[in-house]
């Protein structure tokens, strides 16, 4: 597609008003000199959007239902409230209370299969490493695998034919808890095998009022039954199934994934790295992985190193391969490699307005389907790599990841970015802007941080804590 054809599309600016100050849309420097310059290029970007999106009144309620082919059925809060009893109702007589409690649920239950989903996938790749199915995989931290182990139901140790203490093998061990952790998902009955790993009164509490998961899928799944038309028609009910179904994600899928990728790829230990927009090299290739799974990225930081790929990426005029990240995937390789973040959810379109992105190679979650228009105002190329995550718009391409052939794909891919290298046609102007870091503190870094190998404990932060010593903790969560 030609490019004026291309912003024609991607032009959206509304030119009756001026439009926002870029320093009154984002506090970071690098943030404002894109705006500017996606402005001047007539490149829209979720900035301008949210300019011209105006939420509609009822959906802010919650009280849009559409969960049967009868609606949608709207039931907007009158001008000036309501006086005396509510009598709003959908075709199906469900109340305002039922139909924000059902859209509330549906967004529970999304949330909650996403990131589980991610814990599924995790899974199957460290089962796939225990049996030796693939040798791009293996287990590496060996001690994180025997501290897991039993909150698994896997014993580390056996008994010997003299009473004797024996150590399991360890390969063994790696495929029972793969095993156990894959079951997580589709287990029927009973209880998710790490929700126990809750402080003790917690989790009483939580089997007092019955909202220990079942099994990951089981309760996501139940959630959308009980929201279909003409079934959970009971506001607390449905909240409390929210509640089992976020135990499942929390305590279950993604606390499974951090297990097993720590198991598989070591646990992130402190180490120095920088963000912003800044950290892109404008005489080297650039990649940027976005998304949010370690399976992929992990390979591509492998590929990337590789003598033989720097070289050819000079045989194409660079001097270099310089990988950078954006959202959760970002997060993974910084924590283990010190893989710099070129920057947020907010700025991925606007990493591509560098005009230096030669790669943005995405995996799942946080995608934002516009990149694909504003890469084509450039060279850069969007690279999907996961079944379950395609984009229709623009002209991205997919080279499907697979765990038992991972860096054989982050081969091909880290080389489709150094062909696009010469391709670049737009000045490249890469903001100043880039702030070091230390990132990687683990509970497992933390833990030995306080107290050594053999005192390691967080006492000390408690302790602090408890006398007023540290005022506060600040928890950024992705
Ligand atoms: S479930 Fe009830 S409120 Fe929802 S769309 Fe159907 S009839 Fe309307």
């Amino acid at each position: 597609m030609a490019t004026e054809e291309v912003k024609s599309k991607v032009i959206a600016v509304k030119k009756d008003k001026a439009p926002p100050k870029p320093e009154d849309l984002a506090l970071d420097v690098a943030s404002q000199q894109m705006i500017v310059r996606s402005r001047e290029m007539g490149i829209e970007t979720i900035f301008d959007r949210a300019e011209s999106m105006k939420p509609c009144n009822i959906g802010t309620q919650g009280t849009c239902c559409k969960n049967c082919a009868q609606g949608p059925c709207r039931l907007p809060l009158p001008k000036g409230g309501i006086e005396g009893e509510d009598t709003r109702k959908g075709l199906c007589g469900a109340t305002p209370e039922t139909i924000a409690a059902r859209n509330f649920a549906r967004m529970v239950a999304a949330g909650a299969a996403a990131h589980s989903d991610h814990g599924r996938g995790v899974a199957e790749t460290f089962l796939a490493a225990a049996r030796k199915e693939t040798k791009d995989y293996k287990i590496k931290d060996t001690k994180k695998l025997l501290e897991i182990a039993p909150d698994f139901g896997v014993d580390i140790t056996v008994e010997g034919e003299d009473g004797a203490v024996l150590d399991r093998d360890v390969d063994e061990i790696a495929v029972e808890v793969g095993e156990i952790a894959l079951a997580q998902w589709g287990q029927q009955q009973g209880e998710v095998c790490t929700v126990k790993r809750a402080p003790k009164p917690r989790y009483e509490l939580w089997k007092k009022l019955g909202v220990v998961p079942r099994g990951i899928d089981r309760e996501i799944v139940e959630i959308m039954h009980r929201t279909h038309i003409g079934v959970d028609q009971d506001y607390q009910n449905l909240v409390e199934q929210c509640t089992r179904a976020s135990i499942a994600d929390g305590w279950g899928g993604s606390m499974i994934a951090t297990d097993l990728q720590d198991v598989l790829f070591g646990c992130p230990y402190p180490i120095k790295s920088s963000a912003n927009l800044g950290v892109l090299k404008e005489d080297h290739v650039n990649i940027v992985i976005h998304g949010h799974e370690p399976l992929l990225s992990e390979m591509i930081v492998q590929a990337a190193e590789l003598p033989e790929l720097i070289e050819y990426a000079k045989q194409k005029g660079a001097n270099g391969i310089q990988l950078s990240g954006i959202c959760c995937t970002a997060n993974e390789i910084l924590m283990r490699h010190g893989v710099p973040l070129c920057g947020d959810f907010l700025q991925q379109e606007l990493a591509i307005v560098t005009g230096a992105v030669d790669a943005m190679v995405v995996d799942v979650q946080c995608i934002m389907e516009n990149i694909a228009n504003v890469a084509q105002c450039f060279h850069t190329k969007i690279i999907t790599t996961n079944p379950r995550a395609k984009i229709a718009s623009g002209d991205c391409i997919h080279i499907e990841f697979d765990e038992h052939t991972a860096f054989e794909d982050a081969k091909t891919i880290v080389k489709t970015a150094i062909d696009n290298f010469p391709k670049r046609e737009k000045e490249v102007m890469i903001p100043n802007q880039r702030n070091d870091l230390i990132a990687g503190f683990s509970y497992e870094a933390i833990n030995y941080h306080l107290g050594g190998t053999f005192r390691g404990s967080y006492t000390p932060l408690n302790d602090n804590i408890i006398n007023g010593r540290i005022r506060g903790i600040g928890g950024v969560v992705g």
